[in-house]
């Protein structure tokens, strides 16, 4: 059995810009600059100078969310796209929304994040052992990217997971979108996709063997964390937490419930 392949070094000169970075850091700060998807601009825009009420104060980022977590991550999470007065405010993903709260909370709870909540990019939240990100980096309208705006953004998201193959064990889809978003970037990371292809549920577990011989990955789906989703009981508190150190497990990250089994 190979090891899993280093980081991507040598990126082709003229390529998308995703592929002309060396680095999970420099990624992160290319993608902001993006300005590919002219209805997505014009929205995150748009939110950012009417703004809502309660948030009349804030400067709004408007810009495309990079993803977030440490660059040796070793569980992945994705979601859908920026919120237009939560991420597309405050400039880190799942923050300043309720969707947020709910996913840092539960992370929290399992020993994953430094805090419960997320409120702005300067909070000191820290993640351990996660990274998050979205296949679409700007707010779009009604929370529905087209497809071919998520086909637009798919170079930002293969390069990520490129960059994170050397650690990765386990992603989690957060939703129907983020699981048909994400199998192509699996694939050209090296991951082998079974035929036919997985379907999206909450609870389905995948492995995905890697074409090299090296570390499997396991795809977990697992419902969006969205207020229609979680008003209507389809995903409740219990079941994220339970999906999420599933995956934790799976990814092997130590956490809270896996310490309180061990005691008891
Ligand atoms: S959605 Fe992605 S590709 Fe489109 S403008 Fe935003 S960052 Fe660029």
């Amino acid at each position: 059995m190979t090891g899993a392949p280093p980081p991507p070094h040598d990126p082709p000169p003229h390529g998308h810009p995703a592929d002309t970075v060396h680095t999970l850091a420099e990624l992160d700060a290319a993608v902001t600059g993006c300005r590919a998807c002219p209805r997505l601009v014009d929205w995150r825009e748009e939110a950012a100078r009417v703004k809502r009420r309660a948030y009349q104060d804030w400067e709004y980022w408007a810009r495309p969310i990079p993803g977030f977590g440490p660059r040796d991550a070793s569980l992945v999470l994705v979601g859908l796209a920026p919120a237009a007065h939560g991420a597309n405010r405050t400039g880190r993903i799942f923050t300043g929304d309720p969707s947020g709260d709910l996913l840092y909370a539960a992370l929290y709870d399992l020993g994953l994040a430094s805090r419960p909540t997320a409120v702005s990019r300067d909070d000191g939240l820290e993640l351990y052992g996660v990274r998050i990100t979205d296949p679409v980096r700007c707010a779009p309208p009604d929370n529905k990217p087209s497809v071919s705006e998520r086909d637009t953004c798919r170079p930002w998201l293969a390069r990520e997971l490129a960059f994170l193959r050397p650690t990765a064990r386990a992603v989690v889809a957060l939703g129907g979108f983020a699981w048909q978003a994400l199998l192509p970037p699996l694939a050209a990371a090296g991951w082998e996709l079974p035929r036919p292809r997985p379907v999206f549920g909450h609870g389905a577990r995948v492995v995905l063997p890697a074409l090299d011989g090296g570390p499997p990955l396991e795809l977990f789906g697992c419902y969006h964390v969205s207020p229609r989703n979680t008003n209507t009981g389809r995903l409740t508190t219990a079941m994220l937490r339970e999906l999420l150190a599933d995956a934790a497990h799976a990814a092997g990250l130590p956490t809270r419930e896996a310490a309180a089994r061990s005691l008891s």
